[in-house]
């Protein structure tokens, strides 16, 4: 189990030539072969012999010690001095809201955004798409104490809760405010939704929000088909993507924490040791209840 993880080498297989014993390492959740087609492409989600195996095909990291094939390419040696809290979430979190939430919603500066979904993933669109400066970032999600994090310690500037609130009528009235329809013509909605939970109904809420000429990029991990309004985003031409993070971005986040542009280490709500995992599944079981964001595993080596 497990695909995410900071570690120390302590031993180096014949074909790894960028890592020594001792390195202090983040382990990439996604495995690159840094060779075949995908991988040069920057599509490693793809690798014809990685991709996404680590706790899926081959054993994962909530283990004393965990072999992590083509090294090279799938880990990043860590600088002194930065968090081991911020330093987990460049394995999975911060890359995948990055890749797959900001950069493939093209968020340009001044830009309305909608986070449809303020969980972790959530969470690190929000301050992945703080890097583009939007005018406005709008978290929505049905749980209130989700939403007063997103606005109190990550940055969201508007918060929409769907269960007590019409979204589409509150993101007209916020979008018509950045927009200034009545002079340029600009109408109402988001020019970006990002898609964080998964959901039929959570896509659909993207498709409503969104302003013509707009971006949807779906984040979300769908287990079933959701349908898309082609005969009404067509005509408005909205661009749609998806897709499962690649860590090609992992470097340059990295730069982001070290210059302090991105503060990560507040995702992290609860830490135990390696013997208290079963605690920590309880914890995250129960996520709502107990406030939790991100659990962070600690062995101590
Ligand atoms: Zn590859």
């Amino acid at each position: 189990m497990g695909h995410e993880g900071i570690g120390k080498v302590v031993e180096v297989g014949d074909q790894v030539s960028k890592f020594k014993i001792n390195d202090k390492v983040i382990i990439s959740c996604t495995t690159s072969c840094g060779e075949c087609y995908y991988c040069k492409k920057n599509l490693q989600s793809l690798c014809n012999d990685g991709g996404w195996i680590l706790g899926h095909n081959i054993d994962g990291t909530q283990a004393d010690y965990v072999r992590i094939p083509y090294a090279d390419h799938s880990l990043h040696k860590v600088p002194e001095n930065v968090s081991e809290e911020s330093l987990l979430m460049l394995s999975d979190m911060l890359p995948t809201g990055n890749e797959v939430g900001s950069l493939k919603g093209k968020i340009e500066k001044g830009d309305t955004v909608a986070i449809v979904g303020s969980g972790p993933i959530g969470i690190a669109v929000l301050l992945t798409s703080q890097i583009f400066e939007p005018s406005a970032i709008i978290m929505i999600d049905v749980d209130d104490e989700r939403l007063r994090v997103a606005k109190e310690k990550f940055g969201a500037t508007h918060t929409i809760n769907p269960a007590t609130e019409n979204v589409q009528e509150k993101i007209n009235k916020i979008t018509s405010v950045f927009a200034k329809g009545e002079k340029t013509g600009k109408k109402p909605g988001v020019d970006v939704a990002i898609e964080c939970v998964g959901s039929e109904t959570t896509f659909q809420t993207c498709q409503n929000i969104i302003t013509p000429g707009g971006r949807i990029a779906n984040v979300g991990l769908h287990g079933g088909p959701a349908s898309l309004a082609l005969d009404k985003l067509f005509y408005e031409n909205v661009g749609i993507t998806t897709g499962v993070v690649c860590g090609f971005s992992t470097q340059q986040l990295l730069k982001n924490i070290v210059n302090k542009k991105l503060s990560p280490e507040d995702l992290v709500t609860h830490r135990f040791k390696f013997d208290e995992i079963e605690k920590a599944y309880e914890v995250y079981a129960n996520a709502g209840k107990n406030k939790a964001i991100k659990t962070f595993i600690s062995n101590d080596l």
